[in-house]
């Protein structure tokens, strides 16, 4: 859908921010713009929604030359997210959601329907539009965030670091959050960061670029697999790199068979099958088995004086992956979040396996990740992190 030919950029002064940019872009595709500061991202990014006009080169939109077409109507096609913002805290949650389809002039009953629409989206009750931001939770506003940058409906969406600022949880759910609306409403997005983490997890194919330059644009396993150079080499960084091929690992292939309950069943009837299964967690199920959530040791013991229903002790807010998710971005997962495991649910959210960290750690660090990723660990010992030596070439 964009097709981007010999595109350069000289700024004033003579600094050739992009130079000769080639790639193609599908329609649904997540790309990632990644490289080092100064090596030409936000300047190609920017080209593309003609916030800056190339100095050679052209960019196509479905078969149409950019540079031809009207820029009200490029805007509409194309929206563009700098760092997460904030929400105005002045405006409700339904003005925050449409603030750009505000600036497109659309109709009321559009706006109030697409707020509607999207609140859905991330599980937040429709009254919640007529909320002010700090009326919510920090975690509830930042999805509103996430929401803004679609609510214009555009076809595709660039957004320039969006997530930069934030902490490491705090990213991660919401880079899980747009992953999920990117698939669900087919967008295209191209995303800039240099976290290399972050474009593994989202990006169907990275664009790595240096000095202006496209290094490498392919998909996350083939360049871990075959970097094209030493500088991607050392970009991606060793404990990243793919040896073997194990990657096609998904996670299928090690999971477990979970030991469930139905919600029906009593906090004891619990404890008796932990007992004799000898488990720590039971996944909560329904009739057709569809996943409703977990009780483990802590929740249990915090709701054993209240209640003796399982439906009200368990956890609902159960972090899930689908069968055929590939097992490293769910080793990322665990070890990111600090989780025990994760289930595997079909795509009808029946619960179908379970991947554990113990099963994880055995034996994916070595196949995927080779021996070298031990620095993270947090056992490691303090001497080691105070020697400045390798930090300085950061
Ligand atoms: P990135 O987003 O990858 O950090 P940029 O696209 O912002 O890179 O910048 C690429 C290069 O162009 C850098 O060397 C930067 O200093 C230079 N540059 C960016 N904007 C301007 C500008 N308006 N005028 C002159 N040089 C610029
Ligand atoms: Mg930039």
């Amino acid at each position: 859908m964009l097709k981007i030919e010999q595109l350069s950029k000289v700024y004033k002064g003579g600094k050739k921010a992009v130079d000769d940019m080639n790639l193609e872009i599908e329609r649904g595709e997540f790309v990632a713009f990644i490289g080092t500061s100064g090596s030409g991202k936000t300047t190609a990014m920017r080209m593309i929604n003609r916030m800056i006009e190339p100095t050679s080169g052209t960019i196509y939109l479905d078969g149409e030359d950019l540079a031809k077409k009207n820029p009200v109507a490029l805007r509409r096609s194309i929206g563009y997210v700098i760092q997460q913002i904030g929400l105005m805290p002045h405006m409700t949650i339904r003005e925050n959601i449409t603030l750009v389809p505000k600036l497109l002039k659309w109709t009321k009953e559009k706006k109030d329907q697409t707020a509607e629409r999207l609140i859905e989206l991330v599980n937040l009750p429709q009254n919640y539009l007529d909320l002010y931001p700090l009326q919510l939770s920090g975690g509830q506003q930042q999805r509103i965030g996430v929401l803004r940058a679609l609510a214009a409906n555009q076809d595709i969406i660039l957004m320039d670091e969006p997530f930069g600022a934030l902490d490491p949880i705090t990213r991660d759910t919401l880079q899980d959050l747009m992953k999920d609306l990117q698939q669900r409403l087919g967008k295209t997005v191209i995303f800039v960061t240099h976290d290399m983490d972050e474009a593994i997890k989202l990006a169907d194919r990275i664009c790595i670029m240096h000095n202006g330059q496209v290094i490498q644009f392919d998909t996350p396993d083939n360049i871990l697999s075959n970097p094209a150079n030493e500088f991607v080499r050392e970009f991606i960084g060793s404990h990243r790199l793919i040896q073997e091929k194990p990657s096609a690992k998904i996670v299928d292939d090690v999971m477990i068979k979970p030991i469930t309950i139905t919600s029906e069943k009593s906090i004891n009837d619990a404890i008796r099958l932990m007992v004799k299964k000898r488990v720590d967690t039971l996944f909560v199920v329904d009739g057709q088995n569809h996943l409703r959530g977990y009780i483990d040791v802590e929740s249990l013991t915090a709701a054993r004086h209240t209640t003796t229903s399982i439906s009200e002790a368990m956890e609902k807010d159960v972090f899930y992956v689908q069968n055929g998710t590939k097992l490293q971005d769910s080793v990322r997962r665990i070890l990111k979040r600090n989780l025990k495991n994760i289930p595997v649910v079909d795509e009808e959210k029946r619960l179908v396996g379970l991947v554990t960290r113990a099963n994880i750690v055995d034996m994916v660090y070595d196949t995927i990740w080779g021996d070298e990723d031990t620095e993270n660990d947090g056992n490691s010992n303090n001497q080691e992190q105070q020697t400045g030596a390798d930090e300085q070439q950061n």
